[in-house]
């Protein structure tokens, strides 16, 4: 292995390294680590000032996990597991980035990043059978592999709305929240959307604010957190045999230890079905809700019928106008076919006087003036705007770094003009020794990606270790099984029911963005399953040289 030389004030050289790693979030750090166990020199890059990547940008009023933490923690030292205790069952941002701090500690692992560095451009030397990697400041990187964990919720979406330049007053987006915070005390604040982060900021924005005006596009079906201490039965099987309970995980459908359900809906009585669900309404978990109440949930339309009903129900229970709670009900896409939220007050917080919900789709945003938002109905003239809008998706950061130049010339963007082709989601066919985590194509945001990061950490590890004992300098997927793996993609698609809705998970979200599933819908352990037999049948649809 090459010796890892720091970043030199010359830009004309090369920093030469093994391995380039783009992004120090979950990802990269765990990468850094295996890297360096392995002997192989690696340089982080990372456009932050710190480690963290989703906890480090995402510091907006109420963000957390949704995942519980007990099961959203990396796995791979079980010292590291004992080192560390979560105080909450969904942890707040703050602890999550001190959590990920104190792994870069740990492991030693700053030493090699390089922050406030943004990769700009990554290019395939043929003859070298290397990366050139340019970036935003200091050294350009060459590298024999080139690994992008650069996240899938990362990219923060533009505004779509003329005039934000106009606005006078304070302008800020969940994703890209001042680390100082914000004082928004006797402010008229408008937030735009309501995804996952507009629902956890919502009841504490609510609470600061002179009035909060809610913009509104889509509902979404948000589920209780009933947040506090770590729930006893899931702490009691944690702890009885730490390593069944994260080897279950390894092999569930969704990265967390929970069985598969055999009751279809139809075999189960109004009270039976009730009784479930009332179970895990109380339990404040989404994966619980997402997959333990019957086996056709999300699988056939009427089963998830069944649970779109009874989470309305809660809905229209919770908020005292009528016509509010009518508009905060989801109705044009399946349960879980989009990404639910887990909430504290939301829909409560629409009973405050101080908050109002404007419904999009009966007066959408016109422009934004120099005072506020004009739907064409009404102006609404506010101090702040939150821009709560969400993410491009999955392919959003690994396409701002452009282009990404593979074999003969061709460019990613090019490659992908008709939406993301990948093998696994790992590896794109013309790009030699390029790799992506949780790329498109894996299970990825259908999963709880501590796990799904893991996996694919390890594997890319593994077989950058096997490729080198074995004296190869290249690997690449064939062309057969690029397609092979799109048709299985859409195959296993067409089980689910993720198709039925326009989401983020599909581009849907981002204007002019071609549409397509992006995650791979066949479950976190078959896809397991499936990259080791990869590698047990010699590397199976590879080309390695
Ligand atoms: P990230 O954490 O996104 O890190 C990627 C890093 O790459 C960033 O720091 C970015 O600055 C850097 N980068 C990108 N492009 C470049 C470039 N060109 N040059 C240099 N650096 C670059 N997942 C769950 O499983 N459970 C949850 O409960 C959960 N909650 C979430 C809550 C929020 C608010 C958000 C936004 C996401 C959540 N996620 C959750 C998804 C979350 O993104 C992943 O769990 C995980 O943090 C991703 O880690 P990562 O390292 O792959 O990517």
């Amino acid at each position: 292995a090459m010796v890892a030389t720091r970043a030199s004030e010359d830009r004309g050289t090369p920093q030469q390294v093994d391995v380039a790693v783009v992004g120090a979030g979950f990802a990269g750090l765990y990468l850094l680590h295996r890297l360096r166990k392995a002997g192989l020199s690696a340089v982080g890059l990372e456009e932050a000032g710190d480690v963290g990547g989703t906890w480090y940008w995402n510091r907006y009023p109420g963000a957390r996990c949704d995942i519980q933490t007990i099961d959203y923690s990396y796995t791979f030292d079980p010292e590291l597991d004992k080192a560390w205790t979560w105080s909450e069952k969904y942890a707040t941002q703050p602890e999550i980035l001190r959590y990920l701090g104190f792994v870069a500690d740990r492991y030693d692992l700053r030493r090699d990043i390089r922050f406030n560095t943004k990769v700009t451009e990554a290019k395939w030397d043929e003859t070298a059978e290397r990366w050139l990697i340019t970036t935003s400041s200091g050294a350009p990187v060459s590298c024999r592999h080139y690994i992008m964990a650069t996240g899938c919720l990362s990219a923060p979406k533009p505004p779509e709305i003329d005039g934000v330049k106009d606005f006078k007053g304070e302008v800020y987006f969940t994703g890209r929240w001042p680390h100082d915070g914000v004082d928004l005390a006797g402010k008229r604040v408008a937030v735009i959307g309501t995804g996952s982060s507009g629902i956890q900021s919502i009841p504490l924005i609510a609470e600061q604010a002179a009035h909060l005006t809610v913009f509104q596009r889509t509902p979404n079906f948000a589920l209780p957190a009933h947040n506090g201490p770590a729930p006893s039965d899931r702490m009691e099987l944690f702890q009885s045999d730490r390593a069944a309970y994260r080897a279950q995980a390894r092999q569930s459908m969704a990265g967390v230890p929970y069985p598969q359900q055999t009751a279809v809906s139809w075999q189960l009585s109004d009270a039976e079905r009730r009784e479930r669900f009332e179970r895990a309404w109380a339990a404040g978990d989404l994966v619980h809700i997402l997959s333990q109440l019957w086996a056709d949930q999300a699988v056939d339309l009427d089963g998830n019928r069944i649970v779109q009903d009874l989470i309305r129900e809660k809905i229209r229970a919770a908020v005292n106008d009528p016509e509010t709670a009518a508009a905060l009900m989801p109705d044009d896409h399946p349960f879980g076919a989009k990404r639910p939220c887990l909430e504290t007050n939301y829909y409560t917080t629409y009973n405050r006087p101080n908050v109002s919900l404007v419904n999009l789709r009966q007066e959408p945003i016109k422009a934004i003036t120099a005072s506020g938002i004009s739907t064409g109905k009404r102006n609404f003239d506010v101090d702040v705007i939150v821009f709560a809008t969400g993410f491009d998706a999955m392919t959003g950061a690994i396409r701002a770094v452009h282009p990404i130049t593979g074999r003969g010339g061709k460019s990613l963007s090019d490659v992908w003009a008709q939406g993301p082709q990948s093998y696994l989601g790992l590896t794109v066919e013309g790009f030699p020794n390029f790799f992506m985590i949780t790329g498109p194509g894996s299970p990825s945001v259908l999963s709880n990606m501590a796990v799904s990061i893991e996996q694919h950490v390890d594997w890319v590890v593994d077989r950058l270790v096997a490729l080198r004992d074995a004296g190869f300098t290249t690997i690449e997927p064939t062309e057969t099984a690029q397609a092979g793996w799109a048709r299985h993609m859409a195959d296993c698609s067409m089980l689910t029911l993720h198709r039925l809705a326009n989401t983020w998970y599909t581009g849907a979200n981002v204007p002019g963005k071609v549409q397509g599933l992006m995650p791979y819908t066949g479950g976190v352990g078959p896809y397991r399953s499936i990259c080791d037999e990869v590698v047990s049948r010699g590397m199976l649809g590879f080309k390695l040289s």
